[in-house]
C-alpha cells in the first residue's frame, strides 16, 4: 500500500511536469531528449528495482518499530500528532539537506552523487537520475535519522512523497514568472533555485543544497540567488569531468568505482 501511494504520486507528478515543460519551457535545451532520457529513465528504473529487492519499505518499517519501541527524540514527549508530524518532516528535510552537503564534501559519497551532476541539461528527468547505490545509501541514512528523530510511520510516508515530488518539481525546465518564483522560494525550492546547483561553476555547484524547503540554505549560508551567467547562458554539468551523451549506462554505473575522474 505504501509503495503504491509513492508510485502513484511519482508517476502523476512526473507526467504533469512533462506536460508543463512541453507547454511552458524555461530554457531551450542544448541536447535532444533522446540523448539523455533513456539514460535517466534506465537509472531510475534500476534504482527502483534495486530498492524493491533490497531495502524497500525499510523506512516505513523502521518508523513502525521506533514508535512501538518508543525509540527516538519525539517519542520521549507527549506531543499532539500534528506537531509530531510537522517536526518529523522538518527534521527529516534537514537531515537530507545535511546528506546532500556530505555528498559533495566526502569523496566516496561524491563518487556516487556526481552521476546526478553529469547530466548535461536540466529537466524533470534530471530529478530521477541517481546512481542506484546512492539511493540505497540514502535509504540506510534515512533509517538512522528515523530512529534518532523517533519518526511516526505516517510522517515517513508523507516525507517520502514530498521528497520525490519536490525533486521532480525543482528539476523541471518549467517557466514560472520571476515574481511568483520569488514568493515561492521564500518557502520551497523552485527550479530556478535548484538549477544554480547544477551549474559548472564550482561556487554555484556548492550552493542551494535544499530539496524541499528553502530555509536551510539561507540559514546555513549556502544560498545563491541566481547563476552569474543567467539561466539561459549558464552551463549545466561538471567542469572537471568531460561527460558526453555517448557515455553509456554501464560506464555511468561503474563511475563510482573508477580511479581517475
Ligand atoms: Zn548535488
Ligand atoms: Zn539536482
Amino acid at each position: 500500500m505504501e509503495a503504491l501511494i509513492r508510485l502513484s504520486a511519482f508517476v502523476g507528478v512526473l507526467l504533469l511536469m512533462m506536460i508543463w515543460e512541453y507547454a511552458l519551457p524555461r530554457r531551450t535545451l542544448g541536447y535532444q531528449r533522446i540523448q539523455r532520457w533513456p539514460i535517466n529513465f534506465t537509472l531510475s528504473i534500476l534504482g527502483m528495482l534495486l530498492i524493491r529487492f533490497t531495502v524497500g519499505g525499510v523506512a516505513y518499517l523502521s518508523a513502525m518499530s521506533a514508535t512501538t519501541e518508543q525509540v527516538g527524540l519525539l517519542n520521549q514527549f507527549p506531543l499532539p500528532t500534528w506537531l509530531s508530524i510537522m517536526l518529523t518532516l522538518l527534521a527529516l528535510d534537514l537531515a537530507i539537506y545535511g546528506q546532500h552537503i556530505a555528498s559533495h564534501r566526502w569523496k566516496w559519497l561524491w563518487r556516487f552523487h556526481k552521476v546526478h551532476h553529469t547530466d548535461l541539461d536540466f529537466d524533470v528527468t534530471t530529478g530521477i537520475r541517481f546512481h542506484p547505490l546512492e539511493i540505497v545509501i540514502s535509504m540506510c541514512y534515512k533509517v538512522v535519522a528515523i530512529y534518532i528523530i523517533g519518526a511516526s510511520p505516517v510522517a515517513v510516508i508523507a516525507f517520502e512523497v514530498i521528497l520525490s515530488t519536490t525533486a521532480l518539481f525543482n528539476h523541471g525546465n518549467v517557466f514560472i514568472p520571476i515574481k511568483v518564483d520569488r514568493w515561492l522560494r521564500l518557502g520551497i525550492v523552485t527550479p530556478d533555485m535548484h538549477r544554480v546547483h547544477h551549474s559548472t561553476t564550482q561556487r554555484e555547484t556548492d550552493s542551494n543544497f535544499g530539496f524541499s524547503i528553502s530555509i536551510w540554505d539561507r540559514l546555513f549560508a549556502t544560498y545563491i540567488d541566481q547563476p552569474a551567467l543567467g539561466h539561459d547562458k549558464m552551463v549545466i554539468g561538471l567542469a572537471q569531468y568531460q561527460y558526453t551523451p555517448e557515455v553509456g549506462i554501464k560506464q555511468l554505473l561503474m563511475m563510482p568505482f573508477r580511479r581517475q575522474q
